[in-house]
């Protein structure tokens, strides 16, 4: 059995990372989605250890001290880090790790591991960005404001990314996810070998 890969999904807050990941883990049981730390509030509905482990500033602190994030930064405000050990375990296991996490984390990422698949999501506009963060209704106007001005320099970082996918129409945009998933996961690609046999 190979070891899984990092599949790092990038791209400004609404562009649709979440929406498209969905998609990928319902059709592939050896892609794992990775439970961030972050020391942001939880929002109604949000459950410790589920959407993210929840903790205080102090906790995150002392953890990225002593060196248990794969990669931390500040995003909108808050702490958000990679839990490194987690990520670890289920490479050895046999699972692709997908990480869903801001620009300069995935920086990070590809700095420290460089076999890494770096996919950017692009929305079709920043009109349109705007439009599915307003539909989704998560944040409040000042934070949403913060979000597409910082989606704004987000989008200048793309080009160091491996792939980039536009996010239009939901389905095409999902069809390309995991068409690129499918040809640089070593595991989906053992298990097709084997079927071959
Ligand atoms: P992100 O995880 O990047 O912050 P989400 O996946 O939460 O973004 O998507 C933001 C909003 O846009 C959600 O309400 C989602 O349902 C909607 N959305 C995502 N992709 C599309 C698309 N291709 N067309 C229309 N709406 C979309
Ligand atoms: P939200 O608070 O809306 O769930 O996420 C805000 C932003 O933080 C998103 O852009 C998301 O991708 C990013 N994020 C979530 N987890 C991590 C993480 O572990 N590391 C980094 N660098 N960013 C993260």
């Amino acid at each position: 059995m190979p070891q899984g890969r990092l599949f790092v999904v990038a791209g400004p807050s609404g562009a649709g990372k979440g929406t498209l990941i969905k998609e990928l883990l319902s059709r592939y049981p050896q892609a794992w989605l990775s439970v961030s730390t972050t020391t942001r509030k939880p929002r109604s509905g949000e459950k410790h250890g589920v959407q993210y482990h929840f903790i205080t500033e102090e906790e995150f602190r002392d953890m990225a001290r002593g060196g248990a994030f794969l990669e931390w930064e500040e995003v909108h405000g808050n702490m958000y880090g990679t839990p490194l050990e987690m990520v670890k375990e289920k490479r050895s296991q046999g699972k692709d790790v997908i990480l869903e996490i801001d620009v300069k984390g995935a920086g990070q990422v590809r700095s420290r591991e460089p076999e890494a698949v770096a996919i950017f999501v692009q929305p079709p506009s920043i009109e349109i960005l705007e439009e599915r963060l307003r539909g989704r209704a998560t944040e409040g106007e000042e934070e949403l404001q913060e979000r597409l001005s910082n989606a704004l320099k987000e989008s200048l970082e793309k080009d160091d990314f491996d792939y980039v996918v536009l996010n239009d129409d939901l389905d095409r945009a999902a069809h390309k996810l995991c068409a690129i998933y499918e040809m640089e996961s070593p595991v989906v690609k053992a298990a097709k070998k084997e079927n071959r046999r």
